[in-house]
């Protein structure tokens, strides 16, 4: 493979930093840049003396030039958590930040990969979610900061295509979990996994029988390189596991695997929150002869592993690295 010059956005982030050290094993250069908002230096612990590496802190509302060959955009707090705590700062990032990404990348003729979501789906009518449905919204919802603003994102990238010639790869990713979730961002498995640990209630919002379908971040991180490298258009393509899960079940799942008793206790359900989502993936297959590989119980194990490492390490990276001082 030839040897490339590669920016990643939010690489400081949950997903990024899995895909900046897979990048980096490829044999590339990478520049990760990130305004660490809900991202870390001990996510890129390991690779800050890298001679390949460069951890830029910088902002994507704020516009910049490098000369690269790919762009892989994530830069964007992604739990609902982060990006309701400051929607107008989420819309920002997701449009200004994203037109910034254009720009550089119309600039400097490179390939630009923009991290979308499921969440353009909103409440989806149609299940699973193929590329064609167009989704169900709530555009006033305290969740539109988010999934308006990655609609809009989508709008942009295939608007500069059209117009620009850029090349654009648009990844709908869906639930997305694994080692390095923060154990503060409030998503749904490191929430359990963390409140399991800790033999502390379970907080299961609504009644649990809301579905979602979860990919753990190696398969993810696979999809997305496939996806950057491929040989198509601006369309966007569904990455995600099609296996559907209650949110009950994976409460039960993970306090029967952590060996809890942990209780579960039930609280609202909050505004808009999706009933359903799993990813029609067959486009997926079809061009990028990609699923995932990781069962759910397997993922499950390595994340678990993670949080109990991490929690009695105090710091220590599972593997060995100390992360403490590098952040
Ligand atoms: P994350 O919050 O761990 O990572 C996002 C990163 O972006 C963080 O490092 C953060 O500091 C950085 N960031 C945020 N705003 C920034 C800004 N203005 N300038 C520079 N950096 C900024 O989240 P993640 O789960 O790794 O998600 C990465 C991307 O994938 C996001 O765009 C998200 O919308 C998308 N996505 C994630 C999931 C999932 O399940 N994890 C699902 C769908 C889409
Ligand atoms: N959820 C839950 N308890 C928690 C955190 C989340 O029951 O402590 C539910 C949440 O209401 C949603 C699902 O788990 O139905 C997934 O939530 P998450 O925030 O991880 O992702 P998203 O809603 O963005 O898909």
């Amino acid at each position: 493979m030839k040897t490339l010059r590669i920016l990643v956005t939010g690489g400081a982030g949950f997903i990024g930093s899995h895909l900046c050290e897979r990048l980096i094993d490829q044999g590339h250069w990478v520049i990760c840049l990130d305004n660490l908002f809900t991202g870390n230096r001990r996510n890129i612990a390991r690779l800050l003396s890298h001679a390949r590496f460069e951890f830029l802190r910088h902002d994507v509302n704020e516009a910049l030039i490098l000369e690269v060959d790919q762009i892989y955009h994530l830069a964007c707090p992604a739990s609902p958590v982060h990006y309701q705590r400051n929607p107008v700062r989420t819309i920002r990032t997701c449009v200004q930040g994203t037109l910034h990404a254009l720009d550089l990348s119309r600039e400097v003729a490179a390939r630009l990969l923009i991290a979308s979501t499921s969440e353009v789906y909103g409440d989806p009518a149609v299940h699973p979610q193929t590329e064609s449905y167009w989704g169900a919204v709530n555009p006033i919802g305290t969740r539109a900061c988010y999934d308006e603003g990655k609609r809009c994102a989508e709008a942009l990238a295939v608007s500069y295509a059209r117009q620009y010639d850029v090349e654009v790869r648009i990844p709908r990713i869906f639930n997305t979990y694994g080692p390095r979730m923060d154990e503060m961002d409030g998503r749904v498995v490191s929430n359990f996994i963390v409140q399991a640990l800790r033999n502390e209630a379970i907080t299961l919002y609504g009644d649990g029988s809301q579905t979602r379908s979860f990919c753990f971040v190696d398969d993810l991180v696979e999809g997305l390189i496939r996806f950057m490298n491929a040989d198509c258009g601006a369309e966007p393509l569904n990455l995600g596991n099609p296996r559907e899960t209650t949110i009950a079940h994976i409460a039960t799942m993970i306090r029967e695997m952590t060996g809890s008793s942990s209780p579960i206790v039930y609280k609202p359900l909050p505004e808009d929150d999706p009933t359903r989502r799993c990813p029609d993936i067959r486009r997926a297959r079809e061009l990028l002869d990609w699923s995932p590989k990781v069962a759910l119980e397997q993922g499950l194990e390595r994340t678990i592993s993670y949080f109990r490492e991490m929690a009695g390490g105090r710091g220590a990276e599972p593997g060995g690295r100390t992360w403490m001082a590098a952040t």
